[in-house]
């Protein structure tokens, strides 16, 4: 009997599995027809100034609008599209995106504030990487400072690449992108890699303010806070929900915060009327100052 009850487990785990992978088959068949509908849709999510609650920036987050199954989010996509290589067209289309949005902004006098586009580690397999990228934001006439690229730790994991980021990054900042480090703190790098790397900003991921009460992890936040300062790089705080939160991360100097608390991701034109509602109160600093 606990022979078969182990078969019957194991059947139920295959055929868990085999379902699972003609659902991503499925949604890799539709990629192609996704792109070419505009049925990849970029949110933006403010990150707020603490110093001056002001929008210090924002983020172009992705989601999916499947024909049957509605919105998709980027946890069930993105690890999928780095397997086939999508993510690289994928992340073009939302920096194009971005790029557009931006040059509304400019076209209209409005003021602008950096926007962060995430990028998937898959594209550091190719030298020519950036090239894609900089033609854009020359097509669009886009100025230095107003587009920030994120990567996450997750690109360290091979050691190897280390010469090659730390390379990546320079070019990026030749070319007028700003560079954070996302996620910063659960993944694969060390704190000595901050040496290396000449990033703008680090992310702290929000796993760091889940319990935002416990001393151990408030005395972590500082160090982290007060080693990013002593490099002079800027700390945005990710995934912060509660008044607690913000009001601990206002008591320890933090630069930035992102999360609920200011405002979910939000479609471009929900995002624009959040900002001009807000435009009165932004400062003319394009980047972190
Ligand atoms: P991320 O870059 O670290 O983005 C932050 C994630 O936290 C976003 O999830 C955002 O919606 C969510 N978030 C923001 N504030 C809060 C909060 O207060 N509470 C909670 N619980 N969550 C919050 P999302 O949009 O589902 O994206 C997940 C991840 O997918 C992103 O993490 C990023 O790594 C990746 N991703 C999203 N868009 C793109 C893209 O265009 N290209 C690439 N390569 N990756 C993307
Ligand atoms: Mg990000
Ligand atoms: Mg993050
Ligand atoms: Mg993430």
């Amino acid at each position: 009997c606990q022979l078969q009850n182990k078969i019957s487990d194991c059947s139920f785990y295959n055929s868990e599995i085999t379902n699972k992978m003609i659902m991503e088959q499925k949604l890799c068949s539709l990629f192609d027809d996704s792109i070419k509908n505009n049925d990849f849709h970029v949110y933006i999510q403010p990150k707020i100034n603490l110093k001056n609650s002001e929008t210090g920036g924002a983020e172009a987050l992705v989601r999916w609008f499947h024909p049957d199954r509605g919105i998709i989010y980027p946890s069930d996509f993105i690890p999928l599209f780095e397997r086939n290589g999508n993510i690289i067209q994928l992340d073009l289309y939302v920096f194009e995106k971005v790029c557009e949005y931006q040059k509304q902004r400019i076209d209209s006098g409005k003021k602008l504030f950096t926007i962060s586009v995430n990028l998937s580690r898959v594209h550091f397999r190719n030298l020519n990487y950036l090239r894609p990228f900089i033609e854009l934001k020359n097509k669009y006439n886009i100025p230095d400072g107003v587009i920030e690229l994120e990567l996450t730790e997750s690109i360290f994991f091979d050691n190897q690449q280390i010469e090659l980021v730390k390379n990546a990054i320079n070019q990026m900042h030749s070319y007028g992108f700003l560079c954070s480090l996302d996620d910063f703190g659960v993944g694969f790098s060390s704190l000595g890699l901050l040496k290396e790397f000449n990033v703008d900003a680090i992310k702290l991921d929000r796993k760091f303010f889940e319990d935002i009460t416990n001393s151990k992890s408030q005395n972590i936040i500082i160090s982290f806070i007060d080693l990013a300062k002593r490099l002079n790089i800027h700390v945005v705080a990710e995934g912060i929900e509660t008044s607690e939160q913000l009001n601990f991360l206002k008591s320890v100097n933090c630069d930035m915060v992102q999360g609920y608390i200011f405002s979910k991701p939000l479609p471009l034109n929900e995002f624009e009327k959040w900002a001009d509602s807000r435009e009165n109160k932004c400062d003319d600093s394009l980047v972190y100052n």
